[in-house]
């Protein structure tokens, strides 16, 4: 039995496929021919990173209320089009995932401790999926808003012992993938990198095409494509929006996975390829509000574009998940019979700043002895803070301790996001990843594959089954 043949059995006993038939080689060539006739061409993997249950229901809230409408996610899980799922996430070394076991687990099909990309505890080498496609000669395109070698991205195409050697990664990626938009131009650049290899110009040699601004990539023909448009992530799209400059020079999100995945649908190539909200996990690290609905929006607008792209087509699989929850933010009723809660939210759309933008802009100017607090808190926030909060905020951002029981909270964002709560109604559990499953959505040929409760450790092999390797 060949290789894909044992999957598309496999497959079809995971579909709910008698046992029973296992064996029974008459049988098993129908379901051979079934489960055929409905495998994709392509497969879209979106993921919204860090994203928790309550980001996805607030952006649904927030959509309507600052667009009038809301997202697409949401609608397509109403539609009889969507098969749902929860994704069971955790690493070998804790109940709580990183970024990096969570996209190996993905990738790599097996669970292997946080920090590492598609390395086990004992320190072997796993074959990423991205090395498999590559023997298949199946092509590759990672689009995402952190640095293109942050751990999401990188477990689908690299090895390497620490999430953090994104030099290496970078290198790994030459010839595996057609395909990489997003930061991280740092590490391709000869003045920054360690070793002061050019990569660009590596690229370049191998037919990729360079391009360093918004502009360049709504220009760029070539279909080997390497992208990065800032030194490190980019920026939250609360900034982009109010700064014109970063508005001309970064691209969105849905900008770059139109530019990525326009070029596989029109090369009629199989293809597997991974979008990546990455900065709603920093968000939520940061308890910011503001900043997590924003980007939630931007990877909204992303998906939406996927859907475009191929609501013409019956050949591509289209799923939507995360890596894992992060601080789980959740809306609090408020007021006499929660009577106040539409009206707390609807406060969050006043936001100007992330709260990255925001404590940098305190820490400058508290430098220069200029800062007015309250005054720079109200116009950020549309709010003014009570004279204790302001107080509380003060000795904090000049390094003093706060009285504040949850450890977690004990910073500057923990207790930031917990006053901006006091007016939104938002609440967070801490500022870490958490635990919980995450959500699943898949539409497209081979999208049962993806329905119920799924390990993140199952994953590769679902895509395998699909995939013509
Ligand atoms: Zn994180």
């Amino acid at each position: 039995m060949n290789y894909s043949r044992r999957h598309l059995l496999q497959g079809s006993l995971a579909a709910g496929g008698s046992l029973a038939a296992f064996g029974d080689q008459h049988l098993a060539e129908e379901l051979e021919r079934k489960l055929r006739g409905r495998r994709p061409l392509g497969i879209v993997f979106c993921v919204s990173d860090g994203m928790s249950q309550g980001v996805l229901s607030m952006s649904e809230a927030f959509s309507q209320q600052v667009r009038s409408q809301g997202t697409v996610w949401w609608n397509l899980m109403s539609s009889q089009k969507a098969v749902m799922g929860l994704m069971d996430t955790a690493s070998s070394s804790s109940l709580v995932t990183d970024s990096a076991a969570a996209s190996s687990a993905w990738s790599g099909g097996q669970r292997i401790p946080n920090g590492k990309i598609n390395v086990d505890e004992q320190g072997r080498e796993i074959e990423s999926l991205g090395e498999t496609l590559e023997k298949s000669h199946l092509r590759l395109g990672l689009v995402s808003s952190a640095t293109i070698t942050h751990a999401t991205p990188a477990a689908f195409a690299a090895t390497v012992p620490n999430r953090g050697q994104e030099e290496s990664i970078a290198e790994q990626y030459l010839n595996r993938v057609d395909v990489l938009l997003g930061g991280g131009s740092r590490f391709f650049d000869p003045k920054v990198r360690k070793d002061h290899q050019n990569l660009f110009e590596i690229f370049e040699k191998q037919n990729y095409q360079v391009i360093r601004t918004r502009n360049e990539l709504l220009h760029s023909k070539s279909e080997k494509l390497l992208g990065t448009f800032s030194p490190g992530y980019l920026p939250y799209e609360l900034d982009r929006k109010h700064d014109e400059e970063l508005m001309k020079k970064i691209p969105s999100l849905a900008e770059m996975t139109e530019a990525a995945l326009s070029r596989f649908l029109s090369s009629g190539d199989p293809f597997l390829m991974q979008m990546e909200g990455a900065r709603i996990d920093h968000a939520a690290h940061q308890n910011d509000i503001g900043a997590i609905l924003h980007e939630q929006l931007a990877f909204d607008d992303a998906v939406a574009k996927v859907l475009t792209l191929t609501a013409h087509r019956e050949d591509i699989l289209v799923i939507l998940t995360s890596d894992h929850g992060n601080a789980n933010p959740g809306l609090n009723g408020t007021g006499s019979s929660y009577r106040e809660t539409n009206r707390s939210f609807s406060k969050v759309a006043e936001i100007t700043r992330s709260t990255e933008n925001f404590l940098s802009q305190c820490q400058q100017e508290l430098r220069h002895s200029k800062l007015d607090l309250a005054e720079f808190f109200t116009s950020t926030y549309g709010f003014a803070p009570s004279a204790n909060e302001l107080d509380a905020l003060m000795e904090r951002l000049s390094g003093r301790e706060v009285v504040e029981w949850s450890q977690q909270h004990k910073n500057s964002v923990g207790l930031l996001g917990q006053i901006v709560g006091n007016v939104t109604g938002v609440g967070w559990t801490g500022i870490c990843h958490t635990a919980d499953p995450t959500q699943l959505t898949s539409t497209g040929p081979g999208a049962n594959q993806f329905a119920g409760l799924i390990r993140n450790d199952s994953v590769r092999d679902r895509l395998l089954r699909l995939l013509p390797i």
